[in-house]
């Protein structure tokens, strides 16, 4: 087969994934074999491809937005058939021995893996996963507009979780890219005031179109007040934005950060930001539980994904994309009928 291949860590601008010809992965004992639909384009691939976070082997292929159907069976696959539509996402494995494995929260596993990082991913027409971290998916709708379910919608319906543990509230949403457009739809249709900051108008209309209760455009000086918020998320990698967050936010509220990666945090005005039971709390992951819960309340709604095909071969460009902000939506890599 021919996949998008990272040797060495780089730029994304340097194209550092090459397309290689890479023979497909054979499913041992419990795993299956996926045939690609599509693949999203997640900024943690970005911080993979250029070395944000540090390389675990020497050769990988990204992606863990992976929607496609199930072509082999391993020795010993029960729960799942051929020609089941799944999706493989981020948490690849967890050891089911750790404190933390043992007390419901397996995203923080001490042995977990990742797909797209640890193991082979989704930039490729085949990928193999673990029969019971592989998540079966409904038959309905295009596969391209599944993938952002796996990873963004995921992480961010943990983070609303983390945010707001009770129903209800003003939230903000700081910086607004594909996690942002799914979990500001969930919140919006479960009844918040959900609020968009962002740089660019483009992404504050489309939060617009998407429910938002109101958008805040960051670059500009604001006419009145705005009421404070209940509690923030940030999905923006910069630091700064936590600050940001926080000045917003009222006495007894969490701001919740939803990225692997973020850059320094500036020092904290403690009497003025943080005083006053206002938290900080970083998102690791998700468990199969919020999986499950989230990909069935998205399928009721139904939340709606809005995405932007991308071939295989230009998971590099795409990846520049993402990078530059030059996007609305989600980019997908359309793998199924991408020229190989
Ligand atoms: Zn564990
Ligand atoms: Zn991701």
């Amino acid at each position: 087969m021919r996949a998008m291949v990272l040797h060495g860590t780089g730029p994304v601008e340097g194209r550092p994934l090459k397309l290689e010809e890479v023979p497909i992965p054979e499913p041992r004992e419990r795993e299956v074999l996926v045939e690609v639909d599509a693949c999203g384009v997640c900024r943690t691939d970005l911080h993979v491809v250029e070395g944000d976070l540090p390389p675990l082997r020497s050769a990988v292929i990204p992606g863990h937005e992976i929607v496609g159907k199930v072509v082999q069976l391993g020795p010993n696959v029960r729960a799942l058939s051929v020609g089941d539509r799944v999706g493989v996402p981020w948490l690849h494995w967890t050891c089911g021995r750790c404190e933390y494995c043992r007390t419901g929260r397996e995203n923080l596993c001490e042995e977990k893996t990742f797909t797209g990082y640890g193991e082979n991913g989704g930039y490729a027409p085949f990928v193999v996963g673990k029969e019971d971290y592989v998540l079966p998916l409904p038959p309905e709708g295009d596969s391209a507009g599944w993938a952002p379910f796996l990873c963004a919608g995921l992480i961010g319906y943990r983070a609303l979780k983390t945010a707001m543990p009770r129903f209800g509230g003003r939230i903000g949403f700081f910086g607004f890219g594909g996690s942002a457009h799914l979990t500001l739809q969930l919140a919006s249709r479960l009844g918040y005031e959900t609020v968009a900051y962002s740089r660019t108008s483009a992404h504050l209309a489309l939060a617009k179109s998407l429910g938002a209760t109101e958008t805040v455009l960051t670059t500009e000086p604001r006419s009145s007040p705005s009421p404070p918020l209940d509690s923030a998320i940030v999905f923006a990698p910069a630091g700064s934005v936590v600050i940001d967050a926080l000045k917003e936010v009222r006495k007894g509220g969490t701001v919740a950060i939803a990225g692997i990666h973020m850059s320094p945090i500036p020092s904290i005005d403690y009497d003025r930001l943080l005083f006053g039971e206002r938290r900080i709390a970083s998102v690791e992951a998700n468990t199969r539980a919020d999986a499950r819960e989230f990909l069935d309340l998205s399928a009721h709604l139904p939340l709606k994904s809005t995405v932007e095909p991308r071939p295989l071969a230009k998971a590099n460009e795409a990846l520049a994309d993402l990078k530059s902000g030059r996007i609305d939506g989600v980019l997908v890599l359309d793998v199924r009928s991408s020229p190989t």
